[in-house]
């Protein structure tokens, strides 16, 4: 079955090795993520080197995204077995001490006493541990009342939803792990805890300072995320729904409607969307999921998301196979039988820069849909049709064709997209004529199939796709 839901996978110390790359990708995963949170410099190069690997051997366009820590903020060294942090009592974070005890830890963000007022809430470990400021010496010291306590171990994620963090997005770590994920050429690059256009804005000019061609996925997990996701998505390539740190940020029972919300914006302006983090939370040790986890991956594709994504499922899980194969059932499942899911018409707009494209590609959909065209083909240099064909989410599949080499695995995230390199350029006819031989001996369509070309003409201007054919495969 063609699927059309991507299925991205966190590689880690369970999934990096040759052996086991291979077998998600066969097993459907289109996208390798590698999380520059974790795992050293030479693991994350030798992933992305083995996914290429792979790649070439395979004949695939798997997808890499390198995702940058941002500014993330933990808690230092700790005892070994934890401290128990009792309700009521006086915990202080301390820029400057070494390991922690049961009256203060290490906190590895050097502004905080200057960022935080008193009265503000510090969330520990996912929000496990609640404190409250209720002082600042606005140098290293930061005295809070533990609200509600619990065990605190080693290194665990601190949040501050209520706290302006005057840190930029792009850490000196992040620029230097930006640096390497561009010169090993990755495809995306994913940006936590985005709060403006502007944080997007400037990783997009680093990424052109080092000369660099990779897209920008916004991870929203901030507060100040949701309330620009607007301004965001029209400066972002692609966005993540990353509910990991949401659900810590922001009261957890307001993620669904937020998810919903942002694949619907993302969808209308043809920005892919990711739903990320506790998919298939329970398959790390578990080999079958619970009923919820199915429920939940099978609403994000009835939402119509891009892509799902496992984390810590493929990256130290115990299953990394086996929850690559439940998650492509549950896709597959409600795509064939969820017809809301397809065609979402977005009417172009005139007075818009890509009114000629985008009324070609609409029209294309609307007459894919129309004569239930096996498929729609389009060529491009940019990517643009495709990511507008997509966010159409025709039933038709998705053929898109590229002398862009760098293309062809960036769009292995986006929506029932397969890409296929393609350079002759002599004529459209020609190109055409060509391509259609081509899908009939690779059996990607078959004697008698409608199928829908978009194209630019004269084709050696490389201009504006202005060209819409309807013809049968003989
Ligand atoms: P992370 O991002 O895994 O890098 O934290 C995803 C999330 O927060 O959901
Ligand atoms: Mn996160």
């Amino acid at each position: 079955m063609d699927r059309k839901t991507k299925i991205i996978a966190t590689i880690g110390p369970a999934s990096a090795s040759l052996e086991v790359l291979r077998k998600l990708i066969l097993q459907g995963v289109n996208v390798a993520r590698i999380n520059f949170s974790h795992g050293s410099e030479q693991d994350n190069v030798q992933a992305i080197k083995n996914v290429r690997k792979i790649n070439t051997e395979l004949s695939v366009h798997t997808s890499i995204l390198a995702d940058l820590q941002g500014p993330k903020i933990r808690i230092g060294a700790m005892p070994e077995a934890g401290v128990d942090l009792k309700n009521g009592a006086k915990f202080t974070l301390d820029t400057t001490v070494e390991e922690g005890n049961v009256n203060t830890a290490k906190i590895s963000y050097l502004n905080l006493p200057k960022d935080v007022k008193p009265g503000e809430r510090i969330l520990l470990d996912d929000g496990k541990i609640i404190l409250e400021v209720t002082q600042t010496n606005k140098t290293n010291q930061v005295t809070t009342k533990v609200i509600a306590g619990g065990v605190l171990y080693s290194r665990k994620g601190v949040n501050l939803p209520n706290t302006v963090i005057s840190t930029p997005s792009l850490t000196e770590k992040d620029r230097h792990d930006l640096k390497v994920a561009l010169e090993n050429k990755v495809d995306w690059i994913g940006l936590s805890f985005v709060r403006s256009a502007k944080d997007v804005i400037e990783l997009k000019e680093e990424i052109k300072l080092l000369n660099g061609s990779a897209k920008v996925i916004a991870k929203i997990e901030k507060p100040e995320a949701v309330n620009s996701l607007n301004e965001i998505l029209e400066v972002t390539d692609g966005v993540m729904v990353a509910r990991g740190d949401l659900g810590v940020e922001i009261p957890l029972e307001s993620v669904p409607i937020i998810q919903k919300e942002i694949v619907k914006k993302a969808l209308k302006l043809a920005k892919p969307v990711i739903i990320a983090t506790q998919m298939m939370e329970s398959m790390i040790n578990s080999i079958t999921p619970t009923r919820a986890e199915v429920n939940d991956v099978a609403n994000a594709v009835m939402d119509g998301a891009d892509a799902v994504m496992l984390s810590a499922e493929t990256s130290v899980g115990d299953n990394p196979i086996e929850v690559i194969d439940i998650m492509a059932r549950i896709i597959n499942e409600v795509e064939t039988n969820y017809s809301n899911l397809f065609n979402q018409e977005a009417f172009p707009t005139e007075n818009h820069a890509r009114f000629i494209t985008d009324s070609v590609c609409f029209n294309a959909c609307r007459l894919a849909k129309r004569v239930q065209a096996k498929a729609i083909i389009t060529m491009t240099h940019s990517g643009y049709t495709a990511f507008k064909i997509s966010s159409q989410r025709p039933k038709s599949s998705i053929f898109v064709f590229s002398s862009n080499r760098n293309l062809l695995s960036c769009l292995s995230l986006v929506w029932g997209v397969k890409t296929f390199y393609y350079n002759k350029m002599v004529s459209t006819d020609n190109t055409i004529a060509d391509i259609k031989i081509f899908l009939s001996k690779n059996g990607l369509v078959s004697k008698g199939d409608l199928i829908i070309n978009t194209a630019s003409m004269p084709i050696e201007e490389a201009g504006k796709t202005n060209m819409l054919k309807l013809s049968e495969i003989d």
